[in-house]
């Protein structure tokens, strides 16, 4: 029952052949089982699975139907979900109970998806490895060996090892795109805007973005289909209709126009990565599709840009947690000064605290001309190359990483090879545009992704043509041993 695909779920519990309880029991036990090895959720939630399950039952039995009624879902743990600990990853906030559910949860609660849990995640979603949890690293089950990609890493293992067929996570910078690459799963990132951020603990609020990982496209289809639309208590929602992603997944393509940047396949990209994305551009062409080569120039600047934005925008965010209002305070503080210092010195991991760091350096008088004004510029030209590039092309294809999956602890004495990690996810971030990463190969017996990019609100583009990619390779169905 582990194996079954949300599409798979929905279909059982309509022919009646298990009931969402009895599949909710099953992967629980499955988590019991597993999840040590893994370290892929903070908390479980048995108890609100099991009723909630229950009440699915009770509702299909009464007639309704839908592609989540009854289908067991996990969080990341930055999603507020009302009287269960959100902790962000973070020593701040292990004590943190939210007292609200964000409105990706009460979306996804009221279509009738089951929350099985919340996922184990980088402090703060500042990471590329899932290595900076307050709650230990998550392991990935392609081998225990080798990190998950991050900061949505709990919630790609949890997927990648079947302990249930699909997660939220969030991308700020690549976070859901980097993890379902290096574990063999599909991701996507939406526009800006088009999932709500309300409940959603800041990183960096012009970047911060919410979406679907799972094992296919037509399982995001599914996914995204419950968490997106306007929301008026997010001021950057946007308020455009949302399609039916499940019924554009099979759009033929026929004459689709794929754009290949040549700033792609520079010295930083694993040779044999490449040979993966070229051949799933051959796939792509047999099945109508036509390739031109394209142009980002100001690709090489996005991340030198995005660790200047980001860390500003989570300097300013992180400046709630003072130890007054929410979260860890220290023991026995002497004045308010020491309270301050200690509770956020004590709260935060190192990672977190060069962040604020690095932001607040950079906003500063003085200095913000010097670096987030210029970054934000840069961040404008980023842009601007894409809407050069989509007005020749449909849709951007390239590797989703540079590298695959590397040891756990490799990168920890460099934090800018980590960065590095980012290079083809974060542009998308700074251009606010949708991207997808979908399972296109093996290296060394580790997963490889490839992205996907299209224009503003063109989910329904990235859905179709991985699905129909889906539809003539197996990649996608490759299983870790073990799970
Ligand atoms: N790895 C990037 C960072 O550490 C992106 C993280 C994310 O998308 N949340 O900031």
């Amino acid at each position: 029952m582990h194996q079954l695909t949300l599409a798979e779920i929905a279909r059982g519990l309509a022919d009646k052949k298990f009931s969402s309880e009895e599949l909710t029991k099953v992967l629980l036990a499955r988590i019991a089982q597993l999840d040590p090895q893994l370290n892929s959720f903070i908390s479980l939630t048995e108890d609100l699975a099991l009723q909630q399950a229950k009440a699915a039952d009770a509702r299909r039995a009464n007639g309704e139907s839908g592609a989540l009624l009854g289908a067991p879902i996990a969080h990341k743990d930055l999603f507020c979900t009302q009287g269960i600990r959100t902790s962000c990853g973070s020593k701040m906030l292990d004590n943190f109970k939210a007292p609200y559910d964000a409105t990706v949860v009460a979306k996804l609660a009221a279509a009738g998806a089951v929350t099985l849990g919340k996922t184990n995640m980088d402090e703060f979603a500042m990471g590329s490895a899932n290595e900076s949890s307050y709650y230990g690293p998550v392991k990935n089950p392609w081998n225990l060996e080798y990190v998950p990609g991050g900061s949505s890493g709990g919630s790609a293992a949890a997927v990648a090892a079947r302990l249930l067929p699909a997660a939220t996570g969030t991308d700020t910078g690549g976070s859901i795109r980097q993890p379902a690459a290096l574990t063999n799963l599909t991701g996507l990132k939406p526009t800006y805007g088009r999932v709500s951020r309300w409940g959603m603990i800041a990183y960096a609020s012009s970047l911060d973005q919410g979406g679907p990982l799972a094992r296919t496209a037509e399982d995001c289809a599914i996914l995204l289909q419950g968490m997106a639309g306007f929301d008026p208590q997010d001021s950057t929602s946007i308020d455009e209709p949302v399609p039916d992603y499940s019924a554009g997944l099979n759009g033929s393509l026929q004459g689709l126009r794929i754009g290949v940047p040549k700033e792609y396949f520079s010295a930083g990209l694993d040779p044999r990565i490449a040979d993966l994305v070229m051949a799933s551009v051959e796939e792509l062409k047999k099945l109508g599709a036509v390739v031109k080569e394209i142009s980002l120039p100001n690709m090489q600047h996005a991340i030198p840009a995005y660790y200047v934005i980001a860390p500003a925008e989570a300097s300013s965010n992180l400046s709630r947690f003072d130890g007054v209002r929410f979260g860890y305070r220290c023991e026995d503080p002497k004045n308010l000064e020491d309270l301050y210092k200690r509770s956020r010195g004590e709260g935060f991991g190192p990672e977190v605290q060069r962040r604020i760091m690095v932001g607040a350096y950079a906003l500063s008088a003085g200095y913000y001309d010097a670096y987030y004004l210029k970054a934000q510029k840069i961040r404008r030209l980023i842009k601007n190359d894409f809407m050069a590039a989509f007005n020749e092309v449909d849709i951007i294809l390239g590797p989703t990483t540079p590298n695959p999956a590397w040891k756990l602890g490799a990168k920890n004495s460099d934090p800018v090879a980590e960065y590095l990690e980012d290079v083809y996810t974060i542009t998308a971030n700074l251009a606010g545009l949708p991207g997808l990463s979908m399972p296109a190969g093996f290296v060394d017996g580790l997963p490889v992704g490839v992205q996907l990019l299209a224009p503003y609100f063109q989910e329904g583009r990235l859905l179709n043509v991985a699905h129909q990619y889906q539809q003539n390779t197996d990649w996608h169905t490759r299983t870790p041993t073990g799970f």
